[in-house]
């Protein structure tokens, strides 16, 4: 959606406050409301506003800086290096950008990259004096943290003292003679400080939760949750109990390594756990299938991991690239597909399902959630909208865990701007006009009428078979699935579909929903004939719709026709004349149109019958077989001369062509005195 500068204003002030305070109560508070996944979709959207209006950005916009602000019960310790933040990718294309961008920085290198795991929780600074830890500390807002040395100390994997590394395996990881001596000296004497992330695995996060619920407690919302709050509190004995673990990903010191990757081998000399499979990758191709592999693997890991952190590997560069804004630029986190990510509301549709039960499904601003591309989600019933307190226009978090339709698990009310709409149950069934009840005792609302279902199906099936538009791959069975899901419920919607709501369908592979959607857009623009005929106008046959084509050259024309002119068209007898003329006057009727306009979808314009065309306005009526033609062609040879074709004799026939061992049409014709002529006649007319 554009917003105009005024609205975008509104908007990111508003967006600002909601994230910021979702920031307090998740960096200070350890609380949190929505997911981090939401809180970074909030983020996104903001960032792209101030993308479009940089002129907007304020200095404390969430965007522009690090989160936390150390807690007044902790003492307060000065970072010896700033603990950056890092600049987010959601896609492909993002991490190429960033590749091409730093490029540009440093243009005679060739970059390679170190990739590691971005585990999901408290991000610590470990200081040890002469070897042995002294302090550790949270990163607060990224100069100041919150001293939790005590705490820390009761985390298994962090080493109280450090290993001291031999000579010999300092050589072999790369260092050099008066290298490693600095080395040794610096853990023997100096100071060292090691950043690593504190987590609580998947294990400890269920077992925890099973025995705090036995025991009435409350319960952790997330791993980094239970993390952040066993680290973040003064009893030391709780950080005990919840089993934390630390594994180290950077040393501040600079001890003369070439290679980012090599601190990692130092690191584990040290005595600290690293991730093995963090994996060095000679280019951003490799870089993003790491990425990818981990994204569809991240299921099977102990731990929760919200992305990949993607560091130039070349050390030298680091400066180089250097730090802007809140982080530096030789590092990205790669971040795998959210399954929760937030977007607007912009419509409820009602679908009637095969009992007449009446379900709504949200229709969405399109958005990408976990991987694919989504415009609904589902709503259930009218409980579960009031349960949500949803209304349209709103701003709504909404979730894909796997291959199903995404739900809409919050509504985010502080982002309303006051245009939003309610959502009530429809009186008259959306599909048919009749009377909707409640269903007694329960939540459900019913159509009144029985052979509801039936009709839409048949209708949604028509616009798609083969004599109508034509999709490809499109048929009754599928039709059904859709409108079990709450997808379509006129043929409007078929173009609205995007593969990430077909995935979760049966018997739809990756391939086959991409197939589905592109077959369905491949057909948007549509001959008027068939558009006609696809519409399901009661009495409107293939033939009548070419008929009403080819007369009046545009739907514009056929919406706006007049009883008289329908009735004095060849083989349009009065019903069929009342019957397009009502259809054209039904308020549903052209809402749907505006609907179908909307969604893309175009009429081909019919070449108008040009003043010589020898048939024009004429009635051209066939019989008996001709001999250098077939019907078919002689017919269509007849339209693209400006006639219509009828199949029977009638006072309004123009003209008679007869052939080999013509029928009755004939005495017909001539009883009424049409002119006949005959295939020798015919041909040189059309020559
Ligand atoms: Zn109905």
């Amino acid at each position: 959606m554009i917003l105009s500068k005024e609205e975008a204003k509104k908007r990111m002030e508003k967006l600002r406050s909601e994230i910021n305070h979702h920031r307090y109560l998740y960096h200070v508070l350890d609380r949190q409301k929505i997911s981090d996944a939401a809180l970074d979709s909030l983020k996104n959207e903001l960032y792209k506003l101030e993308m479009e209006y940089p002129e907007l950005i304020v200095p404390d916009s969430p965007t522009q800086r690090v989160g936390g602000k150390p807690l007044d019960k902790f003492t307060k310790v000065k970072h010896s290096q700033p603990m950056t933040s890092l600049f987010d990718a959601f896609s492909q294309q993002d991490i190429k950008d960033w590749e091409t961008r730093i490029s540009k920085l440093v243009p005679d290198e060739r970059l390679d990259y170190y990739c590691e795991l971005k585990l999901d929780g408290l991000a610590m600074a470990l200081k040890y004096k002469q070897g042995v830890f002294t302090v550790g500390a949270t990163r607060g807002d990224g100069k100041i943290g919150e001293d939790v040395t005590q705490n820390l100390k009761t985390i298994e994997s962090i080493p109280l003292q450090l290993r001291v590394p031999g000579e010999a395996e300092l050589l072999k990881i790369g260092l050099n003679e008066k290298q490693a001596k600095e080395t040794v000296r610096a853990i023997n004497q100096g100071e060292v400080e090691v950043r690593g992330e504190a987590i609580m695995t998947k294990k400890v996060f269920i077992e925890l939760n099973k025995k705090y619920e036995r025991e009435g407690r409350a319960l952790l919302a997330n791993t980094r949750n239970g993390a952040a709050g066993s680290i973040r509190q003064l009893d030391s004995k709780i950080t005990a109990e919840r089993k934390l673990d630390f594994y180290a990903y950077a040393l501040v010191n600079e001890l003369g390594f070439i290679k980012h990757s090599d601190t990692f081998s130092l690191l584990q000399l040290l005595g600290f756990k690293i991730l093995h499979h963090n994996k060095y990758c000679r280019n951003i191709g490799t870089v993003i299938d790491f990425h990818d592999s981990w994204e569809k693997n991240r299921g099977k890991l102990p731990f929760e991991v919200d992305g990949v952190v993607v560091k130039v590997n070349k050390l030298d560069l680091w400066p180089k690239l250097g730090v802007v804004g809140k982080g530096p630029r030789y590092m990205m986190a790669y971040k795998f597909a959210a399954e929760q990510v937030t977007t607007k509301i912009k419509n409820v549709v009602w679908q009637v399902g095969r009992t007449g039960i009446l379900t709504p499904t949200a229709v969405l601003e399109a958005v990408q959630v976990g991987g694919v591309i989504v415009s609904h989600a589902t709503l259930h019933n009218m409980d579960e909208i009031e349960r949500l307190g949803l209304k349209i226009g709103d701003t709504i978090i909404i979730e894909r865990a796997g291959d199903v339709i995404p739900k809409v698990v919050q509504v985010l009310p502080n982002l309303r701007s006051g245009q939003e709409k309610e959502i009530k149950a429809p009186k008259k069934c959306p599909m048919c006009d009749s009377e909707v009840v409640k269903v007694s005792g329960e939540v459900a609302y019913r159509c009144s009428n029985t052979n509801c279902y039936a009709i839409n199906l048949r209708r949604l099936t028509h616009w798609a078979s083969k004599g109508a538009i034509d999709i490809d791959g499109l048929g009754p069975k599928i039709i059904e699935q859709l409108i079990k899901e709450g997808l379509v419920s006129d043929i409007s919607d078929f173009y609205n579909l995007k593969e990430g709501d077909l995935k979760p369908l049966e018997r739809f592979a990756d391939k086959s929903a991409s197939n589905l959607i592109a077959a369905i857009n491949n057909k948007k623009e549509i001959e008027l004939a068939k558009f006609i005929y696809g519409l399901g106008i009661r009495h409107i046959g293939e033939e009548t719709a070419i008929v009403l084509a080819n007369h009046f050259g545009s739907l514009e024309k056929v919406a706006e026709a007049g009883l008289e002119e329908l009735d004095s068209l060849p083989d349009f007898g009065g019903v069929m004349a009342r019957s397009v003329y009502e259809w054209f006057r039904d308020k549903h009727n052209l809402n749907l149109l505006i609907r179908l306009k909307n969604s893309g979808v175009k009429t081909k314009e019919v070449k108008q019958a040009k003043k010589d065309l020898i048939f024009k306005g004429k009635s051209v009526v066939l019989t008996g077989s001709l001999n250098s033609l077939t019907r078919d062609e002689a017919k269509a040879k007849i339209r693209e001369l400006g006639g219509d074709i009828s199949s029977a004799v009638s006072k309004k026939t123009g003209l008679l062509v007869v052939g080999n061992e013509p029928g009755s049409k004939y005495d017909k014709a001539e009883e009424l005195g049409i002119k006949i002529i005959n295939e020798e006649e015919f041909l040189r007319m059309i020559k």
